[in-house]
Formats: structure tokens, sequence, C-alpha cells
């Protein structure tokens, strides 16, 4: 465990718990916590600083690529988070009212990571975190929200946190703000988002529960869809246990014309847009809070490093959930950066420039996917006459070309040359 060196005067009067450690990261989601195991199992310490007392995370990416499956799995991970409730999908499939138009095959990979996982976050995070209390140098101080950063003069050198689980300070020789796309951190540290209204869309998130399978029936093979039946696409893929994610597509800043005509309209408008479903949203959908409005954007915030602290994760860098890409993009940025802050560490320079290295390494990886994300969101969501003509004819020629394969390794393992500094850890 990190050493607490006594309490301080906290808001509200109370007195907040003082702890000193090397590092101290903003955030337990996939960066966050990838993180922390890695430089706890290099001999750092590490405390957590999370908002929320759980990973009930709803309305979270849930499907994971290749390339962090095989990540988690050197972490050893993977099978505790797998055992926890999964489903195995083999396919991305882009479907224009029965016509499938791109078949993207995942068991086209090698084995063992040959297919996507939808997997709750929670599962990911419990396990991760359980793998990081296995430590003595690991400190979680969850149920508080950072809300000021600690300086040394220009410095930053910690931060205070508040909350259900109590008043905190954190002074630590690095701060890593993983706290996701509107990073506090990030703002406390006047660092800019970077935000770019790239996409042009927002999404309609909401669950189904799916009809039950029959006793006895195996389990089916899986895949994510995106359906285009005429209006705006709709994301639908098979969420663990048993129910269907379902995340509707709409021109950005457009729910708010389809919500003024009432929630029966909003449904009929989800049924035509995803008719195979228009049953169960017609008898599940009850009240405007089944249904959640997410405000698509990507940034890159204008730098990642400053004295003492590094941004990692969405609050580096921001990704629409198109290709699902988040998860892949934070651990890979955990394990690039893992090696560039313990050597910061032991050597005790943590300067802007030491830990500038991290995007200096990582920076064209984030280019190059947002390049593909951008063709990616063109090629299925763009609505109108002229991409509904052309859509099935690329569709159908890209299947042969030597670029989908690129394309296909690039989705599923962002840059594949990414590996764990194994030589830094101690244990
Ligand atoms: C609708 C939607 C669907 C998506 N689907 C997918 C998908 O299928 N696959 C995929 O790979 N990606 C998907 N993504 C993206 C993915 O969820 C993120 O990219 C990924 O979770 C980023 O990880 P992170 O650790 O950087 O940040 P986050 O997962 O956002 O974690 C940040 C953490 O910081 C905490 N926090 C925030 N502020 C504070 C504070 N002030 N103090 C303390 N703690 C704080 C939060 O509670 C949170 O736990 C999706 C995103 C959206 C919006």
């Amino acid at each position: 465990m990190s050493a607490d060196t006594g309490a301080n005067a906290g808001a509200g009067g109370r007195d907040a718990l003082a702890v000193d450690t090397d590092v101290c990261v903003v955030g337990a989601g996939p960066a966050g916590l990838v993180l922390a195991l890695l430089l706890l199992k290099s001999g750092v310490r590490v405390a957590v600083v999370e908002r929320a007392r759980a990973h009930q995370r709803e309305f979270r990416g849930e499907i994971v690529q290749p390339g962090a499956m095989a990540l988690l799995d050197r972490l050893g991970v993977l099978a505790g988070a797998r055992a926890r409730g999964c489903h195995r999908h083999s396919r991305f499939r882009l479907v224009e009212r029965d016509r499938v138009l791109l078949d993207i095959d995942y068991g086209a990979l090698p084995a063992p990571y040959d297919h996507l996982l939808s997997i709750p976050q929670a599962h990911l995070l419990d396990e991760l975190l359980l793998h990081c209390e296995k430590f003595e140098g690991f400190r979680y101080l969850d149920g508080r929200r950072v809300g000021a950063l600690l300086r040394d003069g220009e410095r930053i050198s910690g931060v205070t946190a508040d909350g259900p689980g109590g008043p905190v300070s954190v002074r630590a020789r690095c701060v890593v703000g993983a706290d996701g796309r509107f990073s506090k951190v990030r703002r406390l540290a006047g660092i800019g988002a970077g935000r770019e209204e790239s996409f042009d869309l927002d999404v309609l998130w909401f669950k189904l529960d799916a009809a039950p399978r029959p006793a006895g029936a195996g389990e089916p093979e899986r895949d994510v869809r995106v359906f285009r039946s005429g209006g705006s696409p709709v994301l639908v893929y098979d969420s663990w246990p048993d129910r269907i994610q379902v995340g509707w597509t709409l021109p950005h800043k457009g729910y708010q014309e389809v919500v003024a005509q009432g929630l029966d309209h909003v449904k009929r408008e989800l049924a035509a847009a995803a008719p195979p479903y228009a049953r169960l949203i017609e008898e599940q959908i009850r009240s405007p809070r089944d249904l959640t409005l997410l405000d698509v954007f990507s940034g890159r915030a204008e730098r990642w490093a400053a004295d003492g602290l590094v941004l990692i994760g969405d609050a580096a860098h921001t990704h629409s959930p198109i290709g699902a890409q988040g998860i892949n993009l934070a651990i890979q940025d955990a394990v690039v950066l893992h090696p560039v802050l313990v050597d910061a560490v032991r050597s005790g320079d943590t300067g802007a420039a030491a830990l500038g290295e991290f995007e200096q390494r990582r920076a064209p990886d984030i280019a190059a996917m947002m390049r593909i994300q951008r063709v990616q969101s063109k090629a299925m969501l763009s609505i109108g006459a002229f991409a509904t003509k052309v859509r099935p004819r690329l569709a159908r020629v890209f299947r042969h070309t030597p670029v989908y394969r690129k394309v296909l390794r690039a989705i599923a393992y962002g840059n594949p040359a990414v590996r764990i500094a194994e030589d830094r850890f101690t244990s």
C-alpha cells in the first residue's frame, strides 16, 4: 500500500486523507487500470482516484478488438474477465435492407484472437482491479471526484478529490489524466481538448431484452451489425448475458426534432430503422428514460504532457464509437506509456520533455486511426441518394482488394507492433 501521510483540511471542513505515491492515475477506465497494473508490476507505487463507486457502465463500449485481447491476455487478466461473462462475435457486417454489403470475417485472423469480444466493461475493470489489489504499492481511492490539481510552482504534483469516499489529497511524482473524453484533469491543466465535429452524428443508445433462447440450443454464431433500412443507420449486437445493444445514429442535434413529436414517433422511427427489432422496441421502450442520447465527437488534446502530468486514452484523444476502437487504443496507450513513465519515475525526471516521449511514440498511430474512422464513417453511415446508390458497388469491389485485409488488420490490432515492456517488470 502507498503511504498515508496524515490528514489535511479538506472541502467542507472535513479532514482530507493525505496520500503520497509515485504515480497518481485519475480514472479507473481501461486506460487507467491497465497502466496501474503495468506500473505496479514494475515496482512503481500507484494511487488510482475514481469518481464512481462501482463499475456500472451501461452506455460504455463493450466491443473489444483482438489487439486489446492479446495485451490483456499477456497481462494475465483476459481469462478471468471472460469467465465473468462475455459473447464472442465472429463478424462485422454492414446490411442494407436484406443485402449484406460488407462482411468482415474476424475468423481470417490468427487464433486465438480471431473474433470480437462483447464484454461488459465492468467485467474487464473488476478483473484488472483484482490484479492491482494484489500489490502492496496500490491504493484505490474510489467514490472521489478530482476537483483540483496540486502544484509546486508550475509543476503538477498531485490532485485533490472529494465525494462519498471522503476528501483526499494525493501527492505524486506524476499525475496521469485517464479520466475520459470530458477530462477534468486536462481542463484543470489548461490543455485544450481539440474537439472536432467531424462525424456530424449523435447516437441514441439503448438495450433490449432478447427473446429467450430455446432450452438446449447451442451458442449461436454472433455478429456486430450495422443495418441500413432506408432511414438512419443502426448498430446492433448481442450484449452479455441476454440483451441486445442498439445504437441508432442520427444527424448531429437531430434528436430534438424527432423527440419533439413524442415517444410513439421515436419508436416508429426506430422500428423502421431496425425492422427485425420492431416488436421488441414496441414492447420494451416505455419512456424516454429508456434511451440515452450520446454526443459523438472526436478530438485530440493540444498536448499530452506537461511538467508532472501526462494524458492517455480518451482524455488525450477521443474517437467516434464507429469501428469500436476506444478500448483498444486506451489499452495500447497504457502499454506505450508504461516504459516511458517507469524510466521517468526511476530517474526522478517527470518533466514535460521526458513524458512527451509518449506523445512522440503514440501520436502517429492515433492520427492513422482517426483517418480510418473518418473514411469508415463516410462509407457506412452517410445518408443520401448518391451514397446509397454508390455504397453497394463500392462494398463489392472493396471486399476483393488487398486494402480490405490491411484495413481489417488496422481495425483489429491498431498498431500491431505495440508490445508490453516486460523488461521493466520487477515481479
Ligand atoms: C456510446 C459509446 C460506445 C462505445 N463503444 C465502444 C466499443 O464498443 N468498443 C470500444 O473499444 N470503444 C467504445 N467506445 C469508446 C470507449 O468506451 C472509450 O474509448 C474507452 O472507454 C476509453 O477508455 P479510458 O480509460 O480512456 O476512459 P473512460 O473509459 O472514459 O474512463 C474514464 C474514467 O475516469 C473517471 N473520471 C472521470 N472524471 C473523473 C474525475 N474528475 N475524478 C475521478 N474520476 C473521474 C470515470 O468515472 C471513468 O471511470 C464507445 C464510446 C461510446 C460513447
